[in-house]
């Protein structure tokens, strides 16, 4: 039977050992036997730029390629945490990158696919840095830079950026309910698949008098994640790991 899986969020980290042993794990197995994996952003904590020689960077580069070359299509949208993965990383994974956002069929059901961070609308403060960070100028001044100078700024964002997470009402961190009917509306689509908010859960929508449907991702923790997988039967939210 053939599968199709999304995932995202995995913020693979120093830190976090656990977690990277449990997708190093997935990559070997569920998703070696699927059709096409999806990872929709963030699979990095963080990514200075595909120059970067940490292990542990070279260490999920060779298992991604591995995964390619056994036969499964990867494709790897970049999240708010890793915007800066490029040409280079795509090449050595064998991966395609994709845009956010990416409008395609699934087993015939025409999908939008995004991070999900552009749909929370209601954090100000974040959008305004999200604008300055994917302009190509910023980008291409931060890439010129030497690789610790980038770890720092990069360290510096991480903490202002948890720091901003906590002091946040839990509904800015949210998707905006009618951005996601604008962007669904828009991609003319039944059905939205993204991440970013680490809170999984099909929610059911009406547009245009038609049910449809907005399925998120969770992240990945010690214990396991929340995936997707599609086949021709539809998308299922299903748990991975050791629950
Ligand atoms: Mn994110």
């Amino acid at each position: 039977m053939s599968e199709t899986l999304f995932i995202a969020d995995v913020h693979l980290n120093h830190q976090r050992p656990a977690i990277m042993h449990l997708f190093l794990q997935f990559l070997a197995t569920r998703a070696k036997q699927a059709e096409a994996l999806y990872i929709l952003g963030d699979l990095f904590e963080v990514w200075i730029g595909d120059d970067d020689d940490e292990p542990l960077s070279q260490n999920i580069l060779t298992a991604l390629r591995h995964l390619t070359d056994q036969g499964t299509y990867l494709y790897v949208m970049p999240g708010n945490r890793d915007f800066l993965l490029g040409q280079t990383f795509e090449k050595a994974t064998g991966c395609t990158l994709i845009a956010d956002p990416t409008v395609l069929e699934i087993y015939g059901i025409p999908t939008l696919l995004m991070h999900g961070d552009s749909l929370c609308t209601l954090d100000v403060a974040y959008q305004t840095f999200r604008s300055q960070v994917r302009a190509p100028l910023w980008q291409q001044q931060f890439l010129a830079q030497p690789l610790t100078q980038r770890r720092q700024l990069a360290q510096q964002a991480r903490s202002h950026s948890n720091a901003h997470t906590h002091q946040s009402a839990a509904k800015i961190m949210d998707v905006t309910p009618s951005e996601v009917l604008k962007a669904m509306t828009h991609a003319g689509v039944s059905q939205l698949i993204h991440g970013h908010t680490h809170r999984p859960a099909v929610h059911s929508l009406t547009l245009a008098g038609k049910p449809a449907y907005r399925k998120v991702v969770g992240d990945w923790r010690e214990q396991g994640t929340v995936i997707i997988s599609c086949t021709m039967g539809g998308c299922q939210l299903i748990n991975y790991g050791r629950f």
